[in-house]
């Protein structure tokens, strides 16, 4: 992940990415999102095809997300990549979303203070962009609905009951560790303990995935056999490649991200990392069309005509197409590009 769709983050109102709305990305439809990127999977995934049974493929990526967009935004290039170089990548997502802001105009009646129907709505949003990247294998914690989206913190649907943030964390993790058995990855990618920004649901996905790899590894712990994570990682930005991007930003004439904010003197945000903290660089500058394509199927939440996406290309696949993690268990790959980053999230995996 780099600069721009994690600061600010897609589930704030005032969002980046989701500054402004129009009509063109109404009319973005399901179609047109999947002919786009049709022909970069073509290219990318010929092998993945055949491959729907995890245990069929000799890699084994998990991703841990809180809601339908946030996996498209952080690690969309990522899980396009592995998916074209044959991996299993499964996906399971915590809630569906149901408090997110609704950006598309005929669509604002879905809403959670209106009919309360977003979340069906973006069971079928994340659908068509993991359409858009290659995966097959996406699921919802528990099942779709079993837990809501707990809104932006010190809400007060922080309180319901239904909510993931008052989720019991070893019964969340439980339906974690069913597919951690199932599945069997190497690799979960999943956000940092302050879940990135401070979102309840992000901080909560983030316990319960750590929580979800050590119960699968416990014996003792539930049926099916136990399994360990070889490796974690936990989406991170570093705080060069912040700077940069606001700099570079300014230049190509946008004053209005991280308004105010001058990238050379001010202290940055606290989701970005020191940049030695950061071990692991994932470049998917050929498969940003992909992720630009998924990002369209996040129609309700992302719009994709703000100043951001209007990049030169050469800008917009750096900001776009590079993805950035820390590894927090196990050993980092001997394969490291001029800033000494892994460069393999399965490096040093049998
Ligand atoms: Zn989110």
């Amino acid at each position: 992940m780099t600069t721009i769709p994690e600061g600010p983050p897609a589930d704030e109102p005032q969002g980046a990415a989701t500054s402004s709305t129009s009509a063109a990305s109404a009319a973005s439809s399901e179609e047109a999102v999947l002919q786009a990127a049709a022909s970069v999977l073509e290219q990318a995934a010929p092998e993945a095809e055949g491959s729907m049974e995890a245990l069929d493929s000799g890699r084994r990526l998990l991703l841990v997300h809180a809601h339908p967009d946030d996996e498209t935004i952080g690690n969309g290039v990522t899980m396009a990549r592995y998916v074209g170089e044959g991996a299993h990548v499964t996906l399971v997502t915590c809630t569906l979303g149901e408090e997110g802001e609704v950006l598309v105009p005929e669509l604002v009646h879905l809403a959670a203070d209106q009919d309360d129907q977003l979340g069906q709505h973006r069971i079928g949003e994340l659908a068509t962009a993991m359409e858009a990247l290659g995966v097959r294998d996406h699921r919802f914690l528990g099942g779709p609905g079993r837990y809501r989206d707990s809104g932006m913190m010190g809400l007060p649907t922080n309180d319901r009951p239904d909510c993931f943030w008052q989720a019991d964390l070893d019964e969340a993790a439980g339906f974690l560790v069913e597919v951690i058995r199932e599945v069997r990855p190497q690799v979960l990618l999943t956000y940092d303990d302050d879940g990135g920004y401070g979102h309840p649901d992000h901080i909560q996905a983030h316990r319960v995935a750590m929580r979800g790899v050590e119960l699968a590894a416990d014996p003792d712990f539930g049926p099916g056999e136990p399994w360990q994570v070889a490796k974690i990682y936990w989406n991170a930005i570093p705080e060069t490649v912040l700077r940069d991007g606001i700099r570079a930003i300014r230049e190509a004439g946008d004053e209005t991200f991280f308004e105010g904010m001058d990238p050379d003197t001010d202290e940055m945000p606290s989701f970005v990392l020191p940049d030695d903290l950061v071990t692991t660089r994932i470049d998917g500058m050929d498969l940003v069309e992909a992720k630009m394509a998924a990002m369209r199927a996040h129609a309700t939440q992302i719009t994709v005509d703000g100043p951001f996406f209007a990049l030169s290309n050469n800008l917009g696949n750096r900001v776009w197409g590079v993805e950035y993690y820390r590894l927090v268990r196990g050993e980092l790959g001997t394969e490291r590009d001029a800033e000494g980053r892994e460069v393999d999230l399965f490096a040093g995996i049998q």
